[in-house]
């Protein structure tokens, strides 16, 4: 098996902020020139996550809105207890999404639907500068 690892860095707003990072990605699949393999995507970090959904202004909004039903902002977590940084509910909101997903790439183009894209989720709260790893595997 073959393994080829890349990076890149992304800004987020933090406190949900949902970026689409679907390029991105294309675009190491070709600078890499993977005809087939399976693309992992990780964000470094414990307060943020790897995930797909449709891009959209509504989505962008209704995914926040779900997640302040299971992990609301403002709720006293244990973690803010030890830490005093506030930002427990981002570490449960990570956990919950996960930090990675894999993408099948079929002959030269990621396997995602017209309606799905790659998208990083930034939850803590506070601006960030989130490294991206991906290792395509073959
Ligand atoms: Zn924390």
């Amino acid at each position: 098996m073959t393994i080829i690892t890349d990076r890149f860095n992304i800004n987020t707003k933090g406190f949900t902020d949902i970026i689409d990072i679907t390029s991105q990605i294309t675009d190491l699949t070709k600078k890499h020139d993977i005809k087939n393999a399976n693309a992992h995507i990780y964000v470094i970090g414990s307060t943020a996550s790897i995930t797909t959904l449709e891009y959209e202004p509504g989505l962008i909004k209704d995914l926040p809105e779900a997640l302040e039903k299971i992990a609301p902002v403002n709720k006293e977590y244990h973690h803010d207890q030890t830490w005093q940084d506030g930002n427990g509910y981002a570490h449960i909101r990570s956990a919950m999404i996960g930090t990675s997903e894999n993408i099948p790439i079929v002959d030269g183009a990621l396997f995602l639907g017209t309606w799905q894209q790659i998208v990083l989720v930034d939850f803590d709260n506070k601006p960030r500068t989130r490294t991206i790893l991906v290792q395509f595997l073959f």
